[in-house]
């Protein structure tokens, strides 16, 4: 738990002693300001004791590690939860943004064969603050870092599925939008395919960025790589991806990393084009990244310009992501939680227990 899965009500009741506009007051300074309530200087001495040595307003986690690369504009936080879940953070700056990379659970169930999250397998999805305070952390460390300038933009590619913790990843989004005050186009949910997530996803009718992570486009060769396609096999992800851009006029984008012989081929491009021609699809290259359970290795990088070349001639919008962190293992599919095991909780994988029912891990 964290200071950030306090609602609005939890504070008044909190502050039921305190002038009315108190709570409203702490509210949007440590959400737009992201400063802990104790160190407000607005607020008077003695309240700001009082409120030091409240358990209820603890941090979501401790800093365990923090490393750097590409010279400070990549840093990633090993954060331990309370419980001793271990998560990990990204934050990347660009000449025109900083974006954090956040996680929505500790560990993943997908079990996607490349990525080491998956690999790990499933602990627990984290609350509303625990996601929320990795933003708040994210906006402190730009403020020490980089001084005036301000966290732009979050995206749910770090560990875990949000589409399979809805409730607590909404409920986040709504907190970094509204309160926290990034826009939501400057948000995006990146999914492996989730079919009723992405029809919640829709109905909720916002315009945070949706990305799904496809890697290859035949039902075969995607349910080796991706498990879950088995569930949600690619005839019915398209399906509610065409209702999700027809309700909300927007475009999705298609992860794909490269893998070498894998899905590089020019057939492979052949048939991305034909899902993304319908649903005018952006399409991501990101080379892959080595991970301890997968021994395939990236595309040469004259391959992924090659297949980028190929989609681009077909018209479709297509850009190659920069490769950032990998020296300190927070590139795309990297993050396991690496420095500490986490102590406490049933580890799932639906390798482990191939009969799991999914559905217990789906929110
Ligand atoms: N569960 C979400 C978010 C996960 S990570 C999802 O599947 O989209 C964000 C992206 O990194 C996904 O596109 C994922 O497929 C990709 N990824 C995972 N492992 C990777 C690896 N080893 N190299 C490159 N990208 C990887």
């Amino acid at each position: 738990m964290s200071l950030y899965d306090l609602q609005l009500t939890d504070w008044q009741k909190l502050l039921a002693d305190q002038p009315s506009f108190r709570p409203k007051q702490i509210w949007q300074s440590i959400h737009e300001r992201a400063l802990r309530p104790e160190l407000l200087t607005s607020l008077p001495k003695e309240l700001r004791e009082k409120l030091a040595g409240l358990p209820e307003l603890n941090s979501a986690f401790k800093l365990l590690h923090l490393s750097a690369d590409d010279r400070h504009l990549t840093e990633k936080a090993i954060f331990e939860l309370n419980d001793g879940q271990v998560i990990e953070t990204v934050l990347m700056h660009y000449a025109d943004r900083s974006t954090v990379c956040i996680s929505s659970q500790a560990g993943c169930a997908m079990n996607c064969a490349f990525c080491a999250t998956g690999q790990r397998g499933f602990y627990r999805h984290l609350s509303i603050g625990e996601i929320a305070e990795q933003v708040i952390w994210a906006i402190s460390r730009t403020r020490i870092t980089r001084g005036s300038k301000r966290l732009s933009n979050v995206v749910f590619m770090g560990m875990g599925e949000p589409l399979a913790n809805t409730r607590n990843v909404f409920g986040a989004i709504r907190r970094i939008n509204e309160d926290i005050g990034i826009g939501a186009r400057h948000i995006t949910v990146s999914t492996v395919g989730i079919v009723p997530g992405i029809k919640l996803f829709t109905d909720l009718g916002l315009q945070v960025n949706l990305a799904v992570s496809l890697h290859a486009a035949n039902n075969q060769k995607r349910s080796s790589i991706v498990p879950i396609n088995n569930r949600y096999p690619i005839e019915q992800l398209t399906k509610a991806l065409q209702e999700y851009a027809n309700t909300t006029n927007r475009r999705i984008s298609f992860e794909w990393a490269m893998m070498d012989g894998i899905n590089d081929f020019e057939n492979d491009a052949r048939q991305l084009i034909a899902l993304c021609i319908p649903l005018q699809a952006h399409v991501n290259l990101i080379p892959l990244n080595p991970t301890p359970g997968w021994p395939t290795k990236g595309s040469p990088f004259e391959k992924v310009v090659g297949f980028a070349n190929i989609l681009d001639n077909a018209g479709v919008a297509v850009s190659i992501r920069e490769n950032r962190g990998t020296n300190i293992d927070a590139a795309c599919g990297q993050l396991a939680g690496t420095l500490a095991e986490s102590k406490t909780g049933e580890r799932l994988s639906l390798t482990n227990s191939a009969r799991m029912n999914i559905d217990a891990l789906l929110d």
